[in-house]
């Protein structure tokens, strides 16, 4: 979104989040800029900004979120951001807070979907095998228990990308 286009705000997608939103506001938020200059995320990566999340979160710009490589997938989640921001607008929570709406529209990248998917699975982000446990032993560290499995697949529902999340 260019400062020269007309902007037409959609108030919905503020709505939409509110359910996502633990903490702070985006309403607060005056753009100082405070919450970017020590933001390790937009030190490396090209166009994020956490400033400019929560104005896209306010004009209700859906089309820098809806994709499975959205920007707002590179912030760290250290909250630095949290201890810099005058207002209390708490960036990175509300940045939270917009992954968490984009999982409901399975718009997740594919590494954390897989990650995701295999602790849903097996109860661990690496796979069991063989070799890791032939290792394991070799090294005297002790068998890895079974995962509650069953469990976790009532708890966390199969999240196929370009799906929306289903039990
Ligand atoms: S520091 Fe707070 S008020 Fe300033 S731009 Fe960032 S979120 Fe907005
Ligand atoms: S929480 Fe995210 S947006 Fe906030 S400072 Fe850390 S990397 Fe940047």
């Amino acid at each position: 979104m260019e400062p020269s286009e007309n902007i037409q705000v959609d108030f919905d997608l503020a709505a939409e989040l509110a359910p996502f939103v633990i903490g702070g506001s985006a309403y607060a938020c005056f753009q100082c800029g405070a919450c970017v200059a020590e933001c390790p995320t937009a030190a490396h990566v090209e166009g994020f900004s956490p400033r400019k999340v929560v104005l896209q979160i306010l004009l209700g710009d859906r089309e820098s979120f809806e994709s499975e490589d959205a920007l707002v997938w590179k912030c760290s989640s250290c909250f630095t951001c949290l201890e810099r921001c005058p207002q209390g607008v708490r960036p990175g929570e509300l940045i939270a807070a917009v992954r968490n709406w984009l999982v409901k529209k399975a718009l997740v990248p594919k590494q954390l979907a897989d990650i995701y998917n295999a602790v849903r699975k097996e109860g661990r982000t690496v796979p069991r095998s063989s070799a890791i446990d032939r290792r394991r032993k070799e090294l005297g560290l002790p068998v890895v228990p079974d995962a509650p499995v069953d469990e976790l697949k009532s708890l966390l529902p199969q999240l196929d990308r370009g799906k929306k999340e289903k039990k």
